[in-house]
C-alpha cells in the first residue's frame, strides 16, 4: 500500500451488542457495501442482520478484512453506520480484548464497561458544536444609523451588544445570555440586518494553565520519590511504582508533581480514587493547580453526564480524569500515568461482570501505551507487597509525616479484662477517659465500629435463640431509631419480638454494639461536644457524608462515631484520639485475607489521628489482644507482619503465589443446590486427574453466607499456581456440567482472583 492511499476493507467482523448468550458472544461477519467502505472504522457501531429477528442489530466493528477465508456461510451485508465516526478508540480496543482473555469475560459484557452508560441505537457524536455570535465582517465600524427609527429602548440594547461583540470578538451564545441581557429576538433581528452572524462551530477550549506557585516545596523524601517518577517519566517507558507512604506523608504531594510533568509532555492521567476517599479537599487540590483540565466522575452522575464527559475526554479536552474503578477505562489517546491512590482498597475489583481489577487493566493500559503506574497507599495489599519483593514493582518509601506530625501512641484495651472488673460496657473506662481528656483539651475524637445500627443480634437467654432473617442465614440487627430489626444483606424489616420465638421466654437481649448504641453511649457523657455519626444510614442523601465531614472540619461537632468509612483519607488536623471499638470482627471473617484486612483497616483509622502539631493516640479494645494482627501494630511491627502473611500464604498457596477460582451455585431449593454442586465437583475432580495438572479443589461446601435473599449458596474453591490453566479448566467444567446436565433449578457463578470469598 503507497502512503496515503487508504485501503477498501469489504469485510467487517462485528461483535452483536446485546450478546447475552455466550454462543453469541463472537465475532460475526459482514460484507460491508461498496458505499460504506470509504467511511468505516473499527470501533464504529453498525446496524446489522442477525438471526431472524426483523429488526436491525447494533454491533461493534472489531476488526476490518481486505478479504476472507471460506466461512461456509455467505455473508450478509451490514445495513448501515450508526455513528459517523469510532466512539471506542483502538487503545480501548485492547483492553477489551485483553479482558476477554484475562478474565473469560464476554465481549458484549467488556464493551459494556468501556462505554458510557444509556447510549441507544441512535448516533453518538464525540463531537460538540455551540452556537456563536459574532459581528458580520462589514459590521466593524458599527453604523448605527441602521438601528435607528425603533424603540428607544431596544434601540439602547441593541446598540450595547454590539459595541460588546466589537470589544470581544465572537463569543458563546450562552455566555452572552449570562452577560447581557439578550433575548433571541433582537439577535433574530440584527442578524437580520446583516449585523450580526449566528452559526455554529466546534467547541473552542482552551486548557487552563498550570498553577505552579500552587506547588508545594518538598522535603527531601518527597523529593526522591518525585524525582525517581519524573525520570521514569520523561523516559518513556513503562513502570510500575508503590509509593508506600504513611496516611499525611505528602503522598499526594508527590504524585501533584508527577502528574504536572506528564502534562508538561503533552501525556494525560486517571487518577483512581475509592470513592469514599475523594473528599472536597482532595478535589480542590487538583483544581487549583490544574483548573478546567481535570474532571471528575462518580456513581451519582447520570447517563447523559457520563457520556458528555466520555466525549470530553475523546476530544481531548481533558487531561485529568478522577473517579472510581470505571475511570481505567477512559477513551484517552495519550493516556501515560495512571495514579491509584489507596491502592489496596477492595472497591477496584469488581463484582460484578466483567468482574476485573483496575490495577490489572491500569497495568495492561499503561505496558502497551508506555507509560507509569503509580499505586499509593500506606498499606499495600500482599499481593504489592509481593510484586516489590520479586521487583516487579519499584518501591518509593515516605517514612514520616509531613511538618511536625508524629505517628500516633497506640494504646490495647483488653476487653475480658473490663468485664471481669464490672464494666459491661461496650466503651471500657481508658477509651472513655481518653475521650473526655481530648476533648478537654480542645481536640477531636473519631470512634471506628464495624457495625451500623443498635445491636448486632438478639439472642435468647433461656434457649440461645438468635433471631435471623427470613431470608437470609445472617442475624437481625436491632435499628433503636427506627424501632425495628433489619437485615443488612436483603433490607428485611421486622418488629421487634417481645418474647422468644423459640421458646417464648422475655428473656430476650440485645447483643453487640452497632454506631447507634454507641452514640447513645457517648450522647449521655459528652453531649455539649456535639457529636455526629455516619454511615449508611446517615449518608443515604447525595451529600449526606460531606454535611457531616464539614460539621467536623468546622468543628461544630467534636465526635465523629462512625463504620470505616471514617477511616478513610480524610485529613482533619484537630484529631487528637481515635478508638477502636471492637477490632476483633473483621479477624473472625472465614477469609484468608482477613488479618490482611484487619492490618490495613486498623493502620488507616490511626492515619487519622494526630495529623498536624497535635500528638495523636489510637485506643484498640479487642477480647484477644494477643492476636498476631494486633501485636504487630501495637509495636509498629508492619514490615514482620506481611513478611509472616506472606510465609502463610506461600504454605497454602494463596495469593500472590497461587491463584483461585470459584464457582457459587445458587438457588431457591437447599436440596436441588447441594445435588447440583455435588455433581459439579466430580466433574472437577474427573478432569483434574486427567489435566494431570496440579488443581487444589476445595469443597463443595457452604458458602460464607449461607442464605441469602431467599437463595442457598454453596461453592467450590480451586487453587493453582497456573492462572492460564486454571480459567481454562474452571471454565471448560463448567461448561461440560452444564451441557451434560442440563440443570435449569440452579444458577452458577464464577470468578477468578476474587478478593472476597
Ligand atoms: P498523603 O497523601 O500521604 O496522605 P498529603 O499529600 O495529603 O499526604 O499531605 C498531608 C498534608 O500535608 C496535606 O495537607 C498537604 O498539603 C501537606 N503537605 C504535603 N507535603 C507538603 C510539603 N512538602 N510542604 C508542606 N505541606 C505539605
Ligand atoms: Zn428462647
Ligand atoms: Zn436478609
Amino acid at each position: 500500500m503507497r502512503s496515503g492511499e487508504k485501503v477498501m476493507y469489504k469485510y467487517a467482523q462485528v461483535i452483536i451488542q446485546f450478546a447475552t448468550l455466550p454462543e453469541i458472544d463472537r465475532f460475526f461477519t459482514y460484507e460491508i457495501p461498496e458505499a460504506f467502505r470509504p467511511h468505516i472504522r473499527v470501533g464504529q457501531r453498525v446496524k446489522v442482520p442477525f438471526g431472524n429477528h426483523n429488526a436491525p442489530q447494533v454491533g461493534y466493528v472489531a476488526f476490518l478484512l481486505e478479504e476472507i477465508e471460506e466461512l461456509g456461510y455467505t455473508t450478509k451485508p451490514l445495513m448501515g453506520l450508526v455513528d459517523e465516526a469510532p466512539i471506542i478508540n483502538s487503545k480501548q480496543w485492547e483492553i477489551i480484548h485483553f479482558m476477554v482473555m484475562y478474565y473469560g469475560t464476554s465481549f458484549a459484557a467488556a464493551i459494556d464497561a468501556v462505554l458510557p452508560p444509556g447510549l441507544n441505537a441512535k448516533p453518538f457524536s464525540l463531537e460538540e458544536e455551540e452556537t456563536y455570535v459574532a459581528l458580520t465582517p462589514d459590521t466593524k465600524e458599527v453604523t448605527l444609523y441602521t438601528l435607528q427609527n425603533q424603540h428607544k429602548k431596544t434601540f439602547e440594547k441593541q446598540r450595547l451588544l454590539l459595541n460588546y461583540l466589537k470589544e470581544k470578538g465572537p463569543i458563546r451564545q450562552r455566555d452572552l445570555k449570562t452577560q447581557e441581557e439578550v433575548s433571541l429576538s433582537s439577535l433574530k433581528t440584527l442578524e437580520q440586518k446583516g449585523l450580526i452572524r449566528v452559526f455554529k462551530a466546534p467547541l473552542s477550549f482552551r486548557p487552563d494553565p498550570i498553577a505552579e506557585e500552587k506547588f508545594k516545596i518538598l522535603n527531601s523524601e518527597q523529593s526522591a520519590a518525585k524525582e525517581r517518577l519524573v525520570q521514569k517519566i520523561r523516559a518513556g517507558e513503562y513502570g510500575v511504582f508503590l509509593l508506600k507512604g504513611v496516611t499525611g506523608s505528602g503522598k499526594t504531594e508527590v504524585f501533584l508533581y508527577a502528574i504536572r510533568e506528564v502534562i508538561e509532555s503533552g501525556g494525560q492521567v486517571i487518577v483512581m480514587v475509592p470513592e469514599i476517599a475523594l473528599t472536597k479537599q482532595t478535589l480542590e487540590r487538583f483544581q487549583e493547580r490544574f483548573g478546567n483540565q481535570v474532571a471528575l466522575t462518580h456513581s451519582r452522575m447520570t447517563p447523559k453526564e457520563r457520556q458528555r464527559l466520555y466525549a470530553k475526554v475523546a476530544r481531548g479536552e481533558v487531561t485529568i480524569v478522577i473517579g472510581p474503578r470505571s475511570a481505567i477505562f477512559m477513551p484517552f489517546t495519550h493516556l501515560k500515568m495512571v495514579v491509584i491512590d489507596e491502592a489496596h482498597e477492595a472497591s477496584y475489583k469488581s463484582e460484578m461482570n466483567p468482574k476485573y481489577h483496575a490495577i490489572d487493566v491500569a497495568l495492561k493500559r499503561m505496558q502497551s501505551e508506555e507509560g507509569v503506574v503509580l499505586l499509593a497507599t500506606a498499606t499495600p495489599s500482599l499481593e504489592s507487597y509481593y510484586k516489590v519483593q520479586i521487583g516487579e514493582y519499584e518501591e518509593l518509601v515516605l517514612k514520616s509525616r509531613v511538618g511536625e506530625a508524629t505517628l500516633p501512641e497506640v494504646q490495647m484495651v483488653d476487653m475480658r479484662l473490663e468485664l471481669r472488673e464490672g464494666n459491661n460496657q461496650a466503651i471500657s473506662r481508658a477509651l472513655h477517659q481518653g475521650i473526655l481528656e481530648t476533648l478537654e483539651r480542645g481536640h477531636q475524637v473519631m470512634l471506628l465500629i464495624n457495625r451500623r445500627g443498635h445491636s448486632t443480634f438478639i439472642n435468647c437467654r433461656n434457649c440461645g435463640y438468635v433471631i435471623k432473617c427470613h431470608h437470609c442465614d445472617v442475624s437481625m440487627t436491632y435499628h433503636r431509631s427506627r424501632q425495628q430489626l433489619e437485615c443488612h444483606y436483603c433490607g428485611h424489616k421486622e418488629k421487634i419480638p417481645e418474647t422468644c420465638p423459640g421458646c417464648g421466654s422475655s428473656h430476650i437481649k440485645f447483643f453487640g454494639s452497632g454506631t447507634e448504641k454507641i452514640e447513645e453511649y457517648l450522647e449521655k457523657y459528652f453531649h455539649a461536644y456535639g457529636i455526629g455519626r455516619m454511615d449508611l444510614d446517615t449518608t443515604g442523601g447525595k451529600d449526606g457524608h460531606t454535611v457531616i465531614l464539614e460539621a467536623f472540619r468546622k468543628r461544630e461537632i467534636n465526635l465523629l462515631v462512625g463504620t470505616q468509612m471514617i477511616a478513610k483519607g480524610h485529613d482533619f488536623p484537630a484529631v487528637g484520639l481515635v478508638g477502636i471499638v471492637s477490632a476483633d470482627m473483621s479477624l473472625y471473617m472465614q477469609d484468608f485475607r482477613s488479618n490482611e484486612r484487619t492490618f490495613q483497616l486498623l493502620t488507616q483509622a490511626m492515619g487519622r489521628a494526630g495529623r498536624s502539631h497535635i500528638k495523636g493516640k489510637v485506643i484498640i479494645q479487642s477480647y484477644n489482644p494477643e492476636h498476631s494482627v494486633l501485636e504487630a501494630i501495637r509495636l509498629n511491627a508492619g514490615e514482620a507482619f506481611y513478611k509472616e502473611e506472606l510465609a502463610n500464604r506461600k504454605l497454602l498457596e494463596y495469593p500472590p503465589y497461587g491463584h483461585i477460582f470459584t464457582v457459587m451455585v445458587t438457588g431457591k431449593s437447599e436440596k436441588e443446590v447441594i445435588r447440583s454442586i455435588s455433581l459439579l465437583g466430580n466433574y472437577y475432580r474427573h478432569y483434574a486427574q486427567r489435566a494431570k495438572t496440579d488443581f487444589r479443589i476445595i469443597g463443595p461446601s457452604v458458602a460464607t453466607i449461607g442464605k441469602l435473599v431467599d437463595e442457598y449458596r454453596w461453592r467450590i474453591i480451586i487453587v493453582s499456581d497456573n492462572r492460564e490453566k486454571l480459567l481454562v479448566y474452571g471454565r471448560y467444567c463448567l461448561t461440560r456440567f452444564e451441557e451434560q446436565e442440563k440443570i435449569k433449578t440452579v444458577k452458577m457463578q464464577w470468578d477468578i482472583d476474587p478478593l472476597t470469598m
